[in-house]
C-alpha cells in the first residue's frame, strides 16, 4: 500500500511559557499541505522491520519514526513491515516529515491489517512517536496546544495556492527556544483572529495574520527569511511566514498564476521551491 505522508505548515505559532519540566506550551494553527513524501508499507509475516528511508542522511533503523510507528502499531502481533519512503519534505525544515511519514504508517497499517482504529485511537498511538503525530494522523486543519498534541479541528483553508521556499540553511530548534526563554517580551499572532477568519472563509484575514515568534529571534539569518517574505508578498502573497523553527517560508495566494510566477521567481535563486495547495485530509 503507498499513501502520501502530508507535510504540514504552522500558520501560527506562539511560544506561551516554559514548564517545570523544560518543554514549552505552544499555540499553534497547523494546516496539512498536498505536497508530501510516498509511504509504501508491505506487512512481513515473520515480524521482521525494515525501513528505506528515502535519504542517505535519514536513519534506517528503528530510529526512524516511521518504524517507531510500525513496531506501535504491531506490537504483540507477531507482524512486521517493509517500510519504503520517496523523501520530498525538506528534513529539519519545520514542515513536520518524521511525523507525517510516522502518521502514513499509522494510516497504512491500520487499512492493511483491518484493525479499523479510530482516528482517537491511532493519535493515541502517534502521541507516543512525537507530539506532531497526532496533527498529521488527522490532517486538516487543527489549533494545537500544549506540546502539540492536544488539538482542536478547525476548518481547512479555502481554495488558494502556496509556494514554499527551503533556503539553504537550517535553523538549530532548541537554539530558538534558548533565544525566546531569553526575551522578556515577545510579539504574540493573533491566534484567535486567525481562527475566526478560517471560520469565515477569509484567506485574506487568515493569511495577514500568519505569524511565527521564532522569526523574531532569528538573529543572522532573518534577513534572508525576510527576503524570501518580501518577494513572495510582493508577488502577490497574501500573507507569508516561517513554519516551526524553519526554515522552510510559505506565502498563500488567491491567485494561482501570481503563485506560479513567485515560484518561479524564487526557483532562481533557492533549489528548494515547491507550488502546492492545502490538504483537508480524507486519504486512507
Ligand atoms: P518539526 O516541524 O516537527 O519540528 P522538522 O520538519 O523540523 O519537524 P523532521 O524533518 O521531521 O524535522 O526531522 C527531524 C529529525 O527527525 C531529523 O534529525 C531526522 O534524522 C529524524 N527522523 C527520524 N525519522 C525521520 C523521517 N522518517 N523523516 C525525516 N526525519 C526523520
Amino acid at each position: 500500500m503507498i499513501v502520501t505522508a502530508h507535510g504540514k505548515l504552522n500558520l501560527s505559532l506562539d511560544v506561551l511559557g516554559r514548564g517545570d519540566d523544560g518543554y514549552h506550551a505552544l499555540r499553534s494553527v497547523m494546516h496539512t499541505v498536498a505536497f508530501g513524501d510516498d509511504v509504501q508499507v508491505e506487512l512481513t509475516s515473520d515480524g521482521s522491520f525494515t525501513i528505506d528511508p528515502g535519504q542517505s542522511y535519514l536513519p534506517a533503523d528503528g530510529r526512524n519514526l516511521a518504524v517507531k510507528a510500525a513496531r506501535l502499531f504491531l506490537e504483540g502481533t507477531g507482524l512486521g513491515a517493509d517500510i519504503r519512503i520517496t523523501k520530498r519534505i525538506p528534513v529539519c525544515a519545520g514542515m513536520g516529515g518524521g511525523s507525517a511519514d510516522a502518521a502514513a504508517v499509522l494510516r497504512a497499517l491500520n487499512a492493511l491489517t483491518g484493525r479499523n482504529m479510530t482516528a482517537e485511537e491511532l493519535s493515541g498511538l502517534g502521541a507516543q512517536v512525537g507530539s506532531d503525530v497526532p496533527f498529521c494522523v488527522a490532517e486538516g486543519s487543527a489549533l494545537a496546544e500544549g506540546r502539540g498534541e492536544q488539538l482542536t479541528a478547525l476548518p481547512s483553508l479555502p481554495r488558494c495556492s502556496i509556494v514554499l521556499c527551503k533556503p539553504a540553511f537550517s535553523i538549530s530548534t532548541p537554539e530558538l527556544f534558548a533565544r525566546i526563554d531569553r526575551r522578556r517580551s515577545r510579539l504574540h499572532p493573533d491566534t484567535a483572529g486567525l481562527m475566526a477568519a478560517l471560520e469565515a472563509g477569509d484567506l485574506a484575514g487568515v493569511a495577514r495574520r500568519c505569524f511565527n515568534v521564532f522569526e523574531d529571534v532569528l538573529g543572522g539569518r532573518g534577513s534572508d527569511i525576510a527576503a524570501i517574505k518580501s518577494l513572495l508578498t510582493d508577488m502577490g502573497a497574501l500573507g507569508a511566514a516561517m513554519t516551526g523553527s524553519g526554515s522552510t517560508v510559505f506565502g498563500l495566494f488567491a491567485s494561482e498564476d501570481d503563485a506560479k510566477d513567485a515560484w518561479e521567481a524564487l526557483s532562481g535563486q533557492h533549489q528548494e521551491c515547491w507550488l502546492t495547495r492545502p490538504w483537508s485530509g480524507g486519504q486512507a
